[in-house]
């Protein structure tokens, strides 16, 4: 099925200048970057963006890192892109991930991990419409 996914390289990334290695494995797998933009997460937007883990213990130091920094968000297009991209990005912890995801590759720490991805397509449309008008997505 054809789908859209929202994904953001997250600052430890974009720092490190892997913008191009990351929209590479993108690009190599057949997911069609139709929108993407760098920005300086508000304090408030990342809070917002990640309130499903208000809770959790790990909250306000992840608010912290997502603001710290330039991240890049984007629109992947293809085939079952929300389950193709989550594949490519591997487990939550770089340590955990399999061999040549993009986690396993470049994610520092279970916080720093280089990449977000939807996790479903209904929250791949929540997220993109969060980040993006539909005049933003070339498609
Ligand atoms: P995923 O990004 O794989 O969907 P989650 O939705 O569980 O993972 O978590 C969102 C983000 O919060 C992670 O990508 C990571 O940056 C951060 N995070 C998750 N678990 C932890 C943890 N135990 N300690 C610190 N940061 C975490
Ligand atoms: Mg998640």
């Amino acid at each position: 099925m054809l789908e859209y996914t929202l994904s953001i390289i997250k600052p430890d990334a974009v720092e490190r200048n892997l913008i191009g290695d990351i929209n590479s494995v993108f690009e190599k797998n057949d997911l069609k970057i139709v929108a993407q933009k760098m920005l300086l997460l508000a304090r408030r937007d990342a809070e917002i963006f990640y309130q499903i883990h208000k809770d959790r213990s790990f909250f306000n130091e992840l608010c912290d890192y997502m603001t710290s920094g330039p991240v890049v968000v984007q629109v992947l297009k293809g085939k079952n892109a929300v389950k193709k991209n989550r594949n490519l990005m591997g487990a939550t912890n770089p340590e955990n991930a399999e061999e040549n995801t993009i986690r396993k590759l470049f994610g520092i720490s279970v916080e720093k991990n280089s990449v977000h991805g939807s996790d479903s397509d209904k929250n791949a449309k929540i997220e993109i419409n969060f980040f993006f008008s539909q005049k933003e997505i070339l498609d």
